[in-house]
């Protein structure tokens, strides 16, 4: 069997400009980086608004297993299988981080023939995106620093400063630091600490930002801290708006690609969705909307993350909900969810997991039924799965009266997901009721974090720390009541506690602390232990990686 980096290499990529021609896109709308990736000009972006939007389907998944369950394949697969039945379709997928992909994930563009190219690109340094953000993070960090180094005029807080330095690997060493050791001409010493690039908020702003003006806006927002009186500092006390935009500038339009089949992507910005908010970027989307009629899109994780956040956080901004939501399910998931060990997922039949673990993808479906969107289970097939298994996936799924459908589009590219692109354009014209789960404003932040984690989580309860009590209620007094809420929680589980498999019920949710991000305009929740930098683990998928003599990638998955 093909790696994913052995198809992608045997692929003829088509140049991007042929592939930004079948949008209708001219040599002016884009701007080249290379043979095969471009970057959407402003100047299009902005004159896009007239456009007609098309339909968006939301790809998301049931509680996954450490590898993935496949939704970046899916979702790939997915828009080459409408491509394939002649719809004008784009995916818009999220920028893969250097922390998983040296770590333990693998890539984030697809696999199998259902793939992103160039993959050896994407997975790596791309366009620099995710440099550009780790600089604005850093430049701000600097000049935080510096303010106080030079007299500290805004009289900041160094033991209430919240905005943190940011890398884009894997490095559990920097969770916590002391920086401006060694004397006055190097700093003023302070405790400090690294999170990896996509929990940022300027990554959390680049994915929602609308405009230049917006974005600049949202920068100023920032608070980064407090001052001696314990009164909010922002980005706009400093004078830093327009050098932040500045240096964001470029990375703010949306990466063209292509499929493995040369159906047209973006892919562009990349929160993950356990302690960020997990959507690719609004302007991407906005812009597919309005190039294509089908547009295929993916949120992180689970739905009770990923989709939970696309629908709460991200609809609002884009003024659009999908259409129809594909829930991705493994076979190997649902085992289990079911109670067979992890190493054990591939060995054996087991249709009585395949039945006990279906209460996890049960919830799922009713959480995004309840957003009065359509929902269609998609099985994301694997050669080990039997026949047996798979009936007793459908059955269970018929007897909900929800459509799910087999897709072997890692497998076969195209043509096995051509049953699941047709179920999802019969989805998209059923008529929906959208209800959102909160009216942000209108609700406060105990009772949004209630409505997540008793519908969606199913949940009973939720407790806070005394830190968190206290940090509402500065936040009511500082008028950040009306912010949606982004809860940071494991995703392996429904609730707080990741070993909590299938479908836990009665249990508590406990707020630990709340991180605000008024620049992106919502109060992160940090629920359990979650980390904002994670670690390496025993043997690195780096370890694997490699480039020969020629300059050939081997290793990336
Ligand atoms: P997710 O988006 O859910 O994190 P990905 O789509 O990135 O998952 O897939 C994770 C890994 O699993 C990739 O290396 C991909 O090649 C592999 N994979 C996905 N679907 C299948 C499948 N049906 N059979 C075998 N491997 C698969």
């Amino acid at each position: 069997m093909k790696t994913d980096i052995q198809i992608a290499q045997e692929n003829q990529m088509q140049p991007i400009m042929t592939i930004a021609k079948t949008l209708g896109l001219g040599e002016d709308d884009i701007k080249q980086y290379g043979k095969y990736k471009a970057k959407l000009s402003w100047d299009k972006i902005k004159n896009l608004g007239q456009e007609e939007n098309g339909k968006l389907i939301l790809v998301t998944a049931i509680s996954p297993t450490p590898a993935g369950e496949g939704k970046s394949t899916m979702t790939v697969g997915l828009g080459d299988s409408l491509a394939k039945i002649g719809k004008k379709t784009m995916i818009a997928l999220r920028e893969p981080s250097m922390g998983p992909t040296m770590g333990m994930k693998g890539g984030a563009a697809g696999g199998g023939y259902a793939q992103v190219q160039p993959m050896e690109e994407i997975n790596l340094h791309f366009t620099g995106d995710m440099h550009a953000i780790t600089a604005t993070n850093n430049a701000l960090a600097a000049f935080i620093d510096n303010h106080i180094q030079q007299g500290n005029p805004l009289q900041i807080d160094q033991r209430r400063i919240t905005w943190k330095r940011v890398l884009d690997i894997n490095d559990r060493a920097l969770r916590n630091v002391v920086i401006g050791l060694g004397g006055p001409t190097n700093g003023v010493p302070r405790e400090d600490g690294f999170d990896i690039t996509v929990a940022s908020e300027i990554m959390a702003i680049l994915c929602l930002a609308t405009s230049l003006h917006d974005l600049k806006d949202r920068l100023a927002h920032i608070v980064i801290g407090y001052n001696t009186s314990r009164k909010p500092v922002t980005v706009r006390d400093l004078k830093m708006e327009g050098a932040l935009t500045l240096i964001l500038k470029d990375a703010l339009e949306p990466n063209l690609v292509q499929t493995l089949y040369h159906t047209p992507a973006f892919v562009h910005g990349g929160p993950f969705a356990n302690i960020a908010h997990g959507c690719n970027s609004v302007i991407a989307t906005q812009s597919a909307l309005k190039l294509a009629d089908y547009v295929v899109t993916e949120a992180g994780f689970g739905a009770d993350l990923g989709a939970e956040k696309f629908l709460d956080i991200k609809v609002p901004v884009l003024g659009k909900h999908p259409d129809a939501v594909v829930i991705v399910a493994t076979i190997r998931s649902l085992k289990m969810h079911g109670g067979v060990p992890k190493d054990k997922l591939k060995d054996t039949e087991d249709v009585a997991a395949v039945k006990a673990g279906f209460v996890n993808l049960q919830k799922h479906i009713e959480n995004m039924q309840s957003y009065g969107i359509p929902v269609v289970v998609g099985i994301n097939q694997f050669v080990h799965d039997t026949q047996e298994e798979i009936d007793a996936l459908q059955e269970a799924c018929q007897q909900m009266g929800v459509e799910c459908v087999l897709s072997s589009v890692w497998e076969n590219g195209p043509d096995g997901g051509i049953a699941l692109a047709e179920a999802v354009v019969r989805a998209c014209d059923q008529e929906t009721y959208f209800s959102p789960l909160y009216v942000a404003d209108e609700t406060t932040i105990k009772e949004k974090i209630s409505r997540v984690v008793k519908t969606i989580y199913g949940g009973s309860d939720v407790q806070y720390s005394k830190k968190a009590e206290t940090q509402i209620k500065q936040f009511n007094r500082n008028g950040w009541e009306h912010l949606p809420v982004c809860m940071a929680k494991t995703q392996y589980s429904l609730s707080d506690d990741p070993s909590k498999l299938a479908r836990p019920e009665g249990f508590t949710i406990t707020i630990r602390e709340f991180v605000p991000k008024i620049g992106a305009g919502f109060l992160v929740a940090l629920t359990g232990d979650i980390l904002t930098m994670p670690g390496l683990p025993k043997q690195p998928a780096a370890l694997n990686m490699d480039v020969l003599e020629d300059g050939t990638v081997t290793g990336l998955f």
